[in-house]
């Protein structure tokens, strides 16, 4: 009997069938989930960077319309998806959960492994869950023009798309390392129309600033917001839009989990362990944020970030009042952080290159109720390649740090003959990332070197604000 008529091939596509949970689209989520009500204690209010009080919906208005400032700030538990975003979110959501059985069985682990694959939006990655809402309500308080950073290329990707959609156009800084690396995402954002420049650039003062001391700067997202922000501000018929970090950034993210929730629940599983990625906290944020009711009320739930060791914020960072750019121009943010003058070594994963982190995810990271953990490139890279050869997607650098968490748990479950669910968020692929794996195939890609030195000395740079 040739191997192509054994009878095991039809199981194995019927089983490989069950293991892709998709959802109806009228499943698709109507409602975001806004978890600030639920925190153990409220947020401290943003500081303005030029009182050092905090800041004023006016000071926020310049750069970002009322809806969103009253998302940041909102103590509803749930909030309506306008209708027209949600018509855009069903061109690729609900997003399918994948048990990822062959990764499984490569690993020996009795664990359940489950990711939540964001890979399948238009651009690529979990962003575009936040830019179209963002678009949507920029565009109905009057504002054609966004200004924002980008790291790797992603969430200016997700931004050019959703202005796109709404008929406006967005100008975007980007890190000058990925710049140099990702041609490609250039060109994606450049074919919506967006306009692309690397940053530090010579189109603002902050740039500028960068430039007179450091002309070969790699840049940073610290610097790319500042330039984002200076022009915003500067402009009345332009904002500026972030693509992570902020409360309602997180709370567009929600659609994730709660998705994963009810596909969870269709196969009658609860995690035991949930990962995402951590740059400034959206898609983790995203697919945790829905339980964090569920382990405040004493479910046996652990929520994990992963950041690069390369730019350790949540595991080595302080918890202080700091601005959220290189420049000062932004508020300041009670969070987990680098201090604004760190700059992150060169690495392919741009989109985990920040020094602070979300208030959200580190108020929770403070308070005990997630947990974080950071991993090294070369431990990335090796859990990424392990990935595409069992579960035959390439994941983004950024989402690979999940990944290797994953494989980490995997292992000590098997260590401990222990089940347990896990579910991971595969916040991107990595198609636009064969630049990265291309050095890690010819072995150039390095660990990145213990950052302490540099870090002690940003963190001597923090803001002394007052209580
Ligand atoms: C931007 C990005 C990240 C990092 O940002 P978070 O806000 O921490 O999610 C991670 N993965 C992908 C694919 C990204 O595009």
């Amino acid at each position: 009997m040739d191997a192509m008529s054994r009878p095991t091939t039809t199981n194995v596509k019927a089983r490989t069938r069950g293991d892709v949970i998709t959802l109806p689209a009228a499943e698709l989520p109507t409602r975001w989930y806004n978890v600030l009500p639920d925190l153990p204690a409220p947020l401290a209010p943003p500081r303005s960077p030029a009182t050092g009080n905090p800041v004023t919906p006016d000071e926020l208005g310049r750069i970002f319309p009322p809806a969103l400032i009253e998302q940041e700030m909102s103590q509803d538990r749930f909030i309506p998806i306008p209708e027209e975003v949600l018509a855009i979110l069903a061109m690729w959501r609900p997003t399918p959960l994948v048990r990822a059985r062959r990764l499984e069985a490569a690993l020996g682990t009795p664990a359940r492994i489950y990711y939540k694959h964001e890979g399948v939006s238009p651009s690529g990655s979990h962003k575009p869950n936040t830019a179209v809402p963002q678009a949507y309500f920029n565009r109905l308080h009057g504002i054609r023009r966004l200004t924002t950073e980008t790291g790797a290329g992603q969430w200016g990707s997700a931004l050019a798309f959703a202005t796109r959609m709404f008929g406006m156009t967005c100008r975007v800084y980007m890190v000058r390392v990925s710049y140099d690396q990702k041609p490609y995402r250039r060109t994606f954002m450049r074919l919506f129309g967006a306009e692309v420049f690397a940053s530090p650039s010579p189109h603002t003062a902050s740039g500028r600033a960068i430039l007179a001391k450091d002309p070969g700067s790699p840049g940073s997202l610290g610097i790319a917001i500042s330039e984002a922000v200076e022009e915003a501000a500067g402009l009345p018929d332009t904002n500026y839009s972030l693509g992570s970090v902020l409360n309602h950034v997180l709370l567009h993210q929600t659609v994730i989990g709660q998705e994963a929730k009810r596909q969870l629940e269709s196969v009658g599983e609860t995690p035991d362990f949930i990962f995402g990625c951590h740059g400034g906290g959206s898609n983790f944020g995203g697919i945790a944020l829905p339980f964090v009711p569920e382990v405040l009320a004493g479910a046996p739930i652990r929520a994990v970030a992963v950041e690069p060791d390369g730019c350790p914020s949540l595991t080595r960072g302080r918890f202080a009042f700091d601005y959220g750019d290189t420049a000062k121009l932004t508020p300041m943010v009670r969070m987990y952080t680098l201090g604004h003058d760190f700059m992150p070594p060169a690495s392919h994963s741009g989109g985990l290159r920040y020094h602070g982190a979300s208030p959200i995810v580190s108020a929770l990271l403070e308070a005990g109720v997630i947990g974080a953990e950071a991993v090294a490139q070369g431990e990335v890279f090796r859990a990424a390649e392990l990935f595409a050869h069992t579960e035959g997607i390439v994941p983004a650098p950024e989402s690979a740090h999940a990944v290797a968490a994953v494989i980490r748990k995997a292992a000590e479950l098997r260590e401990e003959g222990r089940e347990a669910t896990i579910l991971f968020s595969l916040s991107g692929h990595g198609l636009f990332d064969l630049g990265a794996y291309e050095a890690y195939l010819d072995g150039t890609l390095g660990d990145q070197g213990d950052q302490g030195e540099a870090i002690a000395a940003a963190l001597a740079g923090l803001p002394q604000v007052r209580p």
